[in-house]
């Protein structure tokens, strides 16, 4: 199956919550995610069997990585219940976490079936990380979670840290050496203007070059081949010492081409990019009695019509545009 820039789907990034236990500023704002936003009620979320419904027709359209996100997707009850229904024979099943709830879940989502984790954590320094999340979360607790991931075996893990100027861009190097030697896979990511809430401005992205500029300098390093087609990072390994990083560029060097992703909202709405405006329901149709067939044909009809190339288009007038939310469309 193919859209019409010849690109097949081959991952699905399935939201489970829209709910999150951290506030970081470019992501879900304190001011915005207050007391009073309106979170999705527990009826509007797709049941786990409805998310597997769904799931199972989309590997028979072709989709061989399956990612659980949100929100926070470890603040969904029983999470590891889903896990054990998805894990369906030739899937990468895996799962983006802010880590906060790793140091007791990692076993049991091992056992249930998950294959590897990655985990966000956007600096070791204490105080710039407590901002950044603005739940004073330490960094000490992410750093449990990552070794209960690790001695789970759900690895190779990788650690997603989002660089914002001014913000812990001087944090970088340190980060590159604390892993550096490591078999966790660093992914330094620019900020991006998903959603419309996070007050997104060029001047605070730190082009991929430059972070590179600033790791090579002191660790020397060198690129290395894509895994597959359509890896987002691309890759640097260290040379000398062990180990390897990446840079997530979507900003300043986007890469839409080969972008093989579907997105399925935790209320089931599917948008075929992470900066859409709007989504097809599916869970209208799955609670109106549709057939596997049915399901399969609204799918079809979505992928084959997808023209999404943002990050190729993104200019002043597209950053503000009304994009629905990271944390509901899922990471
Ligand atoms: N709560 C989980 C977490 O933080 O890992 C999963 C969902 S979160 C939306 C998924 C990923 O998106 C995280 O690694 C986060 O850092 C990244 N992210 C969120 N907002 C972003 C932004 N504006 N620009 C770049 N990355 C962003
Ligand atoms: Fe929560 Fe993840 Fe968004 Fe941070 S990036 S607010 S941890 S959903
Ligand atoms: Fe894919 Fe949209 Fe990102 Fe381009 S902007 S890589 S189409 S999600």
């Amino acid at each position: 199956m193919l859209d019409t820039m010849r690109r097949p789907l081959q991952d699905l990034r399935i939201s489970v919550t829209d709910r999150c236990n951290f506030r970081c500023g470019y992501c879900m704002p304190k001011e915005i995610f207050n007391r009073e936003y309106q979170f999705l009620a527990r009826d509007q979320l797709l049941s786990f069997e409805e998310i597997t419904r769904v799931a199972r027709i989309l590997v028979e359209k072709g989709v061989s990585k399956i990612r659980l996100t949100g929100g926070e997707p470890l603040l969904r009850a029983q999470l590891e219940r889903l896990v054990e229904m998805l894990a369906f024979d030739d899937v990468d099943l895996t799962l983006t976490t802010n880590g906060s709830f790793l140091s007791r879940k990692a076993q049991v989502l091992a056992d249930a079936g998950l294959t590897r984790v990655t985990v966000s954590l956007d600096s070791l320094d204490d105080d710039v990380f407590q901002a950044m999340n603005d739940v004073e979360f330490p960094v000490a607790g992410v750093l449990e979670g990552l070794e209960a991931a690790s001695a789970a075996g759900l690895g190779p893990i990788k650690i997603n840290a989002v660089v914002k100027r001014g913000v812990n861009d001087h944090t970088i190097l340190e980060m590159a050496r604390h892993f550096k030697n490591t078999s966790y896979i660093l992914r330094f990511i620019e900020f991006m203007d998903v959603g419309h809430t996070n007050g997104w401005r060029l001047d605070d992205v730190v082009p991929a070059a430059e972070i590179l500029a600033t790791i090579s300098a002191k660790l020397p390093c060198e690129p290395v081949e894509p895994n597959y087609t359509g890896e987002v990072a691309r890759r640097y390994r260290f040379l000398d010492g062990t180990g390897e990083f990446g840079i997530i560029s979507s900003v300043s060097q986007p890469f839409c081409g080969n972008c093989t992703r579907l997105r399925l909202s935790a209320e089931g709405v599917l948008y075929t990019c992470l900066f859409a405006t709007d989504g097809s329901d599916i869970r209208a149709i799955l609670r109106e009695g549709a057939s596997d067939e049915d399901l399969a044909s609204f799918v079809d009809t979505i992928w084959k019509a997808r023209t999404d190339r943002y990050s190729e288009l993104r200019s002043s007038q597209t950053s503000g545009l009304d994009k629905v939310e990271m944390s509901y469309i899922g990471g």
